[in-house]
């Protein structure tokens, strides 16, 4: 890994993040070192100045309580859950020899990725008596094989695949017996295996995050999807030190299959810190009115084997800067003042910006920000890194942090297509063009085949 520590420690993160659990427990993990303290929930509200924590589940909220009731609320959002492949509640299932586990789709998953990858096992198991234990089973455990070409002739001229049939991972030879699979779960996880009374249990890839490519200026990993965004969340309320403004950061459960659950954007819980945190039902509208959401979750950058797919007038380029994500049918929460807003405090922070918008032919994804406006009428914008894809993997270029921020000559210079950078300038639409070229409107060049493609 090259000595980029802002990289280093996300791929720690995410390695250490193979489930929502995982990466709550992490996140809560980092928050106590920095001295943030668990406000419980059947808890008496602490009013107490200092970094507080709030927890269930798959969720956490965290937050700067101030000393006086009233301070604008400043809310990061976003997600801790990935598309995967969950344990059925009976799992042990097999055939012709093989012992096998069954499972569910969870999210929308790429299926084809899940194919042919050294797999591990992780989630939590449920006692009896209410208590819950961790585990993370990260050696290569199973494996969803795909069918030789041999007996799948057509297989290039398209991949078909049936969930139910052609998705189950094997994991050893002979007959499965019922019980085996959370046996050996809860031996693992150091608990007596009567004890278990349920499990959420998910398989996650074992490829380690790494930088790759020529220069090494690539960096790929499971889950960037949306961990990226909270580990930046993390680091930013962690070194948050203005004190006019209530910072928030929440990472939600389950967006990848809408948010309607009881730790999903779409349940109460931000609504009751939010409404606890701003002093009660009676200021809060007051509190809310002046308060802002960011909802951050990755975004497409131009894949440049399918440009065709991209909308041409707003091409997210790789380490360009986050992009805003703007919908028209509110997909994504964005307005034009939030987008200004958005466009200041890039501009105050030095930090390029780019716009993704779908084209008309290819609708958009949603994520968290619709849904937090919606339930709290707080002003949202959504915005995201970049990656070529979603789903389980993605990959992007260093976060500008690692290198680019550094230097102050970088960020000087002129953006690429479709960028615009933190002095509102506008990269010229040609890719064959200097990148030291001066500010001049987004508007297509004559003759570029960088635009036309
Ligand atoms: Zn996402």
């Amino acid at each position: 890994m090259p000595d980029l520590p802002a990289v280093t420690d996300l791929a720690a993160f995410l390695t250490a993040s193979p489930t929502p659990y995982h990466a709550v427990a992490e996140a809560v993990r980092r928050l106590r070192a920095a001295g943030f303290t668990e406000q419980g929930e059947t808890e008496p509200w602490q009013r107490a100045a200092g970094g507080r924590f709030l927890v269930r589940d798959g969720t956490l909220v965290a937050w700067w309580q101030r000393d006086r009731a009233g301070a604008p609320l400043r809310i990061f959002a976003a997600h801790t859950d990935s598309p995967t492949l969950k344990l059925k509640p009976h799992p042990d299932t097999g055939a012709a020899g093989w012992r096998q586990v069954a499972v569910e789709v969870y999210g929308g998953a790429l299926w084809n990725s899940w194919l042919d990858r050294d797999l591990g096992l992780a989630g939590r198991l449920a006692r009896f008596d209410g208590s819950t234990a961790l585990v993370d089973v990260h050696r290569p455990l199973l494996r969803v094989p795909q069918l030789a070409i041999h007996l799948d002739r057509g297989v290039n001229q398209g991949l078909k695949l049936d969930p139910q049939q052609h998705l189950v991972p094997v994991w050893g030879l002979g007959d499965p017996w019922a019980g085996e699979v959370v046996e050996f779960v809860a031996t693992e996880a150091g608990v007596d295996p009567t004890d278990v009374a349920a499990h959420d249990l998910v398989l996650h890839d074992l490829t380690p995050p790494a930088p790759l490519g020529l220069a090494q200026d690539l960096f790929a990993a499971p889950r960037l999807d949306n961990l990226v965004s909270v580990h930046a969340g993390l680091t930013a309320l962690i070194g948050s030190r203005d004190s006019d403004t209530v910072p928030v950061l929440v990472a939600f459960d389950h967006e990848e299959v809408g948010s309607a659950s009881a730790t999903g954007a779409a349940g109460p819980l931000l609504e009751t810190v939010l409404t606890r945190l701003a002093g009660g039902y009676d200021v809060r509208d007051a509190v809310f009115a002046g308060s802002r959401a960011l909802s951050v979750d990755v975004t497409h950058a131009t894949h440049p084997n399918y440009l065709g797919n991209h909308e041409p007038g707003h091409r997210v380029l790789p380490n360009g800067g986050p992009a805003l994500k703007v919908n028209a049918n509110q997909r994504y929460a964005t307005d034009a003042p939030g987008a200004a807003a958005w466009a200041r405090a890039c501009r105050d922070a030095g930090v390029p910006s780019q716009v993704f918008v779908s084209r008309n032919t290819v609708p958009c994804g949603s994520t968290v920000g619709p849904i937090i406006a919606t339930r709290l009428g707080i002003r949202t914008v959504d915005v995201g890194p970049g990656t070529p894809r979603g789903g389980r993997d993605g990959l992007s270029r260093r976060p500008a942090v690692s290198r680019s921020a550094s230097s102050s000559a970088d960020l000087r210079r002129a953006p690429p297509a479709g960028v615009t950078d933190a002095g509102g300038r506008e990269g010229c639409a040609c890719r064959r063009r200097s990148s030291t070229t001066p500010a001049r409107p987004l508007t297509p060049t004559p003759g570029c085949s960088a635009r036309s493609r």
